[in-house]
């Protein structure tokens, strides 16, 4: 079975799964201790936001669906509100200006909410929130998912990866029905309330539109379509996510008859463990974010982390240089070069930064706040790790010459993100115990 052991190489990664379970077992621990630290365990986002694309009814009232935020007076000052908002007006900020409003800029895979004057962007303490079962599910959610794989649909025709496809064949499958309700992935950000999002007409139509978009994804495995290397790998991020969420969910179930927090191994098996292309996305999302991570360690060695005490700084500082010399054993785990580097590459990239974008807005129609912290978080920082990746060369990676390339939150969301996936990986194992227990002869 595949989600007994997968084995062999991680299609698009530079590796296979046994290195990413060796480097899991060293890189685990640290990771879970990085992200409880100060600099990293408060994140700031705006979790009221409308759905800019489609009238969404009301959050999910579910007590589990809460987040409970944090007093910005208890945080480091120069975290706090005023102190972001005196940058932004300071005269000298207006040539760089780190927390302009609501905007983005051109290297910015994501959109961070960073509306200063909005009451509704809060800090939050993500340990005290965790990502879990909800109880979310249904109509509501199944819009967001099949809104959120509709970007993967690409406009251009990529002439320099030979047998690229473009993506009309994939949006015409799940919206037979309705010719009006095809709409073309850009129109979303040029036209913000977008009829494509319907809500699909029952979960079989959903299942069928998203099972087609994996295999042709998949590098067309089952089709004669190749697709690109730059769509499958948009594709596999979209899926890691969605596989590493279902994991996090079946890990933290809640069994409403026994009243008891636990992992569901048949939850596992349905969405995950028999889907081994979902599995597989997983690991190569972790290769591609712990790619993002090592490439920009040099750059936090000499980051400026401001938690309001030298001594937290220094020792968030040797955290995340430890993680990161911790995982020294293996190559890199994912090559960026081999993307965006053909004739064409500069239109592509920019389509493929504005589909990202897209689903960060996205976000703000999840119907579940905790469920919407988590998809905000994750999607900024599989958005930090493709601005790391494709918007730096290596020595333009430096804080001294270059002061202020990321966000806070977007280092925060970055190492939450690799977190999120490690426990995924962390919980495929426990599964995976858990299967090979249950189908020993008794
Ligand atoms: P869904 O997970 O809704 O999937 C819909 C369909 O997508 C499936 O039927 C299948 O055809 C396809 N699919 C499933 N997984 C993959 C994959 N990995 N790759 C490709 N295709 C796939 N619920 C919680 O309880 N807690 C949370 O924290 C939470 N966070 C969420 C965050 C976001 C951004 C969203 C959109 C939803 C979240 N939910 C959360 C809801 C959760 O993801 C599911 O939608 C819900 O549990 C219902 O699951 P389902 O079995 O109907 O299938």
């Amino acid at each position: 079975k595949d989600y007994c052991k997968p084995s062999g190489q991680i299609k698009d990664a530079c590796c296979d799964y046994q290195s990413i379970e060796t480097i899991q077992n060293d890189v685990y621990d640290k990771i879970q201790n990085l992200v409880k630290s100060k600099f990293f365990r408060y994140y700031r986002a705006d979790l009221w936001k409308d759905c800019p694309f489609w009238n969404e009814e009301g959050l999910c009232t579910n007590r589990d669906c809460s987040v409970a935020t944090t007093d910005e007076q208890l945080l480091p000052a120069d975290w706090r509100k005023d102190a972001l908002s005196a940058i932004q007006l300071s005269p000298k900020g207006s040539l760089f200006q780190p927390f302009k409003q609501c905007t983005y800029k051109d290297q910015d895979f994501c959109v961070v909410d960073d509306q200063l004057d909005s009451d509704s962007v809060v800090y939050i303490d993500l340990t005290d929130n965790p990502e879990r079962f909800t109880g979310y599910a249904g109509p509501s959610s199944g819009r967001v998912w099949k809104a959120i794989y509709e970007e993967n649909c690409f406009d251009i025709v990529h002439q320099m990866t030979e047998g690229c496809e473009t993506c009309n064949n994939i949006m015409n499958l799940g919206e037979k029905k309705n010719d009006q309700s095809k709409t073309s992935s850009s129109q979303i950000s040029k036209k913000p309330i977008s009829p494509f999002a319907q809500v699909p007409d029952s979960k079989e139509e959903l299942d069928q539109f998203l099972n087609n978009l994996a295999e042709e994804s998949d590098g067309g495995i089952d089709s004669n379509d190749e697709v690109c290397l730059e769509k499958r790998v948009y594709y596999r991020l979209i899926s890691g996510l969605h596989s590493s969420i279902s994991i996090h969910i079946c890990d933290e179930w809640f069994d409403r008859e026994t009243g008891v927090w636990g992992p569901n191994l048949d939850c596992f098996v349905n969405r995950i463990g028999s889907h081994p292309e979902r599995l597989q996305n997983v690991y190569f999302t972790y290769a591609l974010l712990l790619r993002a991570v090592k490439k920009v360690g040099p750059y936090l060695d000499q980051y400026d982390f401001r938690t309001g005490s030298n001594e937290e700084d220094e020792k968030t500082r040797f955290m995340v240089q430890d993680l990161i010399k911790s995982t020294d054993s293996c190559p890199s785990t994912f090559n960026e070069k081999l993307m965006f580097n053909g004739p064409g590459s500069y239109a592509l990239k920019q389509e493929f930064k504005e589909h990202f974008r897209n689903v960060s807005k996205i976000m703000d129609c999840v119907g579940c706040e905790k469920c919407r912290l988590w998809g905000k978080l994750q999607t900024v920082g599989l958005g930090t790790a493709l601005k790391v990746l494709f918007s730096y060369e290596d020595k333009s990676l430096n804080p001294v010459t270059n002061p202020n390339l990321f966000e806070r939150g977007e280092v925060v969301a970055l190492f939450n993100t690799f977190n999120r996936f490690s426990e995924s990986v962390h919980a495929i194992k426990t599964f995976r115990d858990m299967y090979i227990d249950k189908m020993a002869p008794k």
